[in-house]
């Protein structure tokens, strides 16, 4: 990233910069999000929090986020989520601008996904399946069993696996007898926010386990998995934390450049780029 950021700023003269939106004060969110904006300017990223008090109202909040569209020095933007209850969903996503909507939560960016362009994709989904491709791990023809249906997590991680020509089924909180679903797949990745939720006895043999989990327990940070049971049954499994969390960072620079890049583009040509569909989705 760091070589990247250093040739975007060779050749438009600017630093790429994002702007993360936090409705309330919500200590664990802030520490969540400082860190984002370390891991920006360790490698020459620009990054502001944008602290909007709790009280504010939904019609506020769309100003402030039009502000950030129309801000030619803010390239992405990320709204951390939950919002406050009186605020409804689509205050924000109804307002971002899709081009700087690098966490993928606008409906144009979850249609792109969907039909197999090539859009922002929703950045936790996009690393549960990243670490799965850069593993080595066999994804053509395989059975893949994804938990929870999260437009943010579940959803996008299913369509992503089918665009990588997954046989997958996705369970949610209605699945009746989820470990019978859990035992048939090969892959299987569990975004539920249910700690303990898969044991050792759900897996089939040689799984291979995405845990896309992080709850508070005690003074713990853990993830949907029974570790203890799990890992003698998995031939490989990511940890929690230190699994998908980290590489979901570094991904979201990655898409802040990407968005940082075409809008630099738009500007020097006078139109945005065309959308390109993705070449293994059928
Ligand atoms: P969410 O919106 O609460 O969705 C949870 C999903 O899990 C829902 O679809 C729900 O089913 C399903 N579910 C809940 N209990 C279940 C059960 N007992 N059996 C089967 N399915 C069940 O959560 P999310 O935003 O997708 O996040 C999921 C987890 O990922 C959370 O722990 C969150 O903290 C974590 N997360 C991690 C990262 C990261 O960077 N690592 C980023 C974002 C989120 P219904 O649809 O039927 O309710």
């Amino acid at each position: 990233m760091k070589d990247d950021v250093a040739a975007f700023k060779r050749r438009y003269g600017h630093a790429p910069a994002l702007a993360v939106v936090i409705v309330g004060r919500d200590a664990p969110s802030i520490v969540y999000l400082e860190q984002i904006l370390r891991s920006c300017r360790n490698v020459g990223i620009g990054g502001q929090l944008v602290e909007i008090p709790g009280r504010v109202s939904a019609a506020a909040l769309r100003a402030r986020i039009r502000e950030l569209n129309d801000d030619p020095h803010v390239h992405g933007i990320i709204v951390q989520m939950p919002l406050p209850r009186r605020i409804p969903l689509s205050a924000v996503l109804d307002t971002l601008d899709p081009d700087k909507d690098i966490d993928g939560i606008h409906p144009r960016n979850a249609g792109l996904l969907t039909l197999g362009y090539d859009g922002f994709l929703p950045t936790t989904a996009h690393a549960a399946v990243e670490i799965l491709k850069r593993s080595g791990i066999e994804l053509t023809g395989r059975r893949a069993v994804v938990i929870g249906r999260s437009n943010v997590v579940g959803k996008p991680a299913a369509i992503l696996l089918l665009r990588e020509h997954a046989t997958v089924t996705v369970c949610h909180s209605r699945t009746r007898d989820l470990a019978s679903v859990v035992r048939s797949a090969e892959i299987v990745v569990v975004a539920a926010g249910k700690p303990g939720l898969v044991t050792g006895q759900m897996l089939k043999r040689g799984a291979v386990v995405v845990d896309v989990g992080i709850n508070v327990v005690g003074d713990r940070i853990v993830g949907d998995v029974d570790m203890d049971s799990a890992r003698p049954v998995a031939s490989a499994i990511t940890p929690v934390p230190g699994g998908v969390g980290p590489v979901t960072n570094a991904l979201l620079l990655t898409h802040l450049l990407r968005a940082a890049e075409a809008q630099a583009q738009e500007a020097r040509v006078g139109r945005p780029p065309p959308l390109r569909s993705v070449a293994s989705s059928r």
